[in-house]
């Protein structure tokens, strides 16, 4: 039973047919300079045959007796023939020469004695090599045409290949453009049922003293407030996400003191966590032209991480150094840390740690991709390092001109 080629994922391999072989020998002799075309090889072999038999009476009229095989100079045209025609006129230019061999060295068949005849040790070496230099010639074809054939079936898979990547990212389009969608109708309702959940708190606070009833209503706002808050920056960075993606992310590029920024930040983390962050910082300004709020948000996502992903009792210390090209924003955690094979691939979008899934500390493993892209759109660099156990220290490297 013919057995089926697969591919890795066990999708049937798609044969060359016979029909589309038979095109391409056609296609890769249609590639051939007329001049080696076969029939003018069989046309060529005739002269070149007759030149080789020419050499042989040469050889034969100047060269002693001593040299017994002069027939086999007429390899010589063979070997050109093969050379320029293949192996139909090699194997021609084999039995022509063959027969002027026989008619120069053999005698007549009603004298030819197998046993005296010296003819025949000119004519079977000669037709012996001559049709080894034919299967050579044909090998050769045959691997040329071997490689035409892997060289059409790469181009026919290269197609394939491109209309499937085709679909795939019109698939990733309509994705993206669902995903902005629904972030973009989600976000108003949010926003009215936060509002409107704070106006009623604020309302409850005026009222002083509030009775057992009243007091559950207001803790029940104030869950609902939390809740459409965390729901709120998960619907910004999924809008972030797109905007990304569809290459939206505008910079509102000015002069930027990143001293301010993570001083800010830090400030307004301690006041949310009441954590202890450390922050050091260098005496002057360090100014570089930039988008203060995207910078800002790259800190408060490390930071935010920092803190998330390390115990309540244990410093986050974040740092920021210049020196004359750069400005350097290291965020330090002494939490579980990142294994390293996780490194590289917690930039990557919707990518959690295994720890992180595990966890209970909730995300969507959106804020490092964010970080990643604007930091690169300010030619800087972000990357992690870490020792699980130890803690993670997260780097930014930004140029400052
Ligand atoms: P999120 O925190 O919302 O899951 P991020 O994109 O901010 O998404 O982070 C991606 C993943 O990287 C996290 O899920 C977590 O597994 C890992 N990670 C980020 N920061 C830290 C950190 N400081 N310590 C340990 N793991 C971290």
């Amino acid at each position: 039973m013919r057995q089926t080629l697969t591919d890795k994922r066990g999708h049937p391999l798609k044969q060359m047919s016979l029909q589309k072989r038979v095109e391409l020998r056609k296609l890769y002799k249609a590639q051939m300079p007329k001049w080696r075309h076969p029939v003018t090889g069989y046309l060529a072999s005739i002269p070149t045959v007759g030149l080789g038999l020419l050499i042989v009476v040469f050889a034969k009229m100047i060269l002693s007796n001593d040299f017994v095989f002069p027939g086999m100079l007429m390899v010589l045209s063979v070997l050109v023939v093969s050379l320029f025609w293949g192996v139909g006129p090699a194997l021609f230019s084999v039995a022509l020469g063959a027969a002027a061999l026989d008619y120069f060295y053999l005698p007549p068949v009603e004298q030819f004695d197998i046993t005296t005849s010296r003819g025949l040790v000119q004519v079977l070496p000669f037709a012996v090599v001559g049709c080894i230099i034919a299967f050579i010639t044909a090998q050769r074809e045959a691997a040329r045409m071997r490689a035409l054939i892997a060289e059409e079936e790469a181009i026919e898979r290269a197609d394939e290949l491109e209309k499937v990547n085709k679909q795939l990212e019109q698939a990733d389009h309509l994705k993206d453009q669902f995903l902005s969608m629904a972030s973009h109708e989600l976000k108003t309702p949010i926003t009215t049922i936060r509002g409107q959940a704070q106006i009623a708190l604020r309302r409850m606070s005026k009222q002083g003293d509030l009775s057992k009833e009243q007091a559950t209503t207001s803790e029940a706002l104030r869950k609902i407030d939390e809740q459409t808050q965390r729901l709120n920056s998960l619907v910004d960075d999924l809008l972030d996400l797109s905007s990304i993606r569809a290459g939206k992310v505008g910079l509102q590029l000015q002069q930027c003191d990143l001293v301010e920024v993570c001083r800010e930040v830090v400030e307004d983390q301690r006041l949310l966590t009441n954590r202890v962050i450390e922050l050091q910082k260098p005496g002057g300004a360090v100014t570089l032209r930039g988008d203060c709020n995207r910078l800002g948000q790259v800190v408060v996502n490390l930071v935010s991480n920092a803190l998330k992903y390390s115990a309540e009792e244990q410093p986050v210390c974040v740092r920021l150094q210049r020196d004359d090209a750069m400005a350097v924003i290291t965020v330090r955690d002494y939490g579980k840390g990142i294994a390293e094979d996780q490194q590289k691939q917690i930039f990557e979008p919707f990518y959690r740690t295994p720890d992180a899934q595990t966890s209970s500390k909730r995300g969507m493993g959106l804020g490092l991709a964010i970080c990643k892209d604007i930091v690169e759109r300010h030619s800087g660099r972000i990357w992690c390092d870490s020792t699980p156990g130890e803690g993670t220290i997260f780097t930014i490297e930004l140029p400052l001109r």
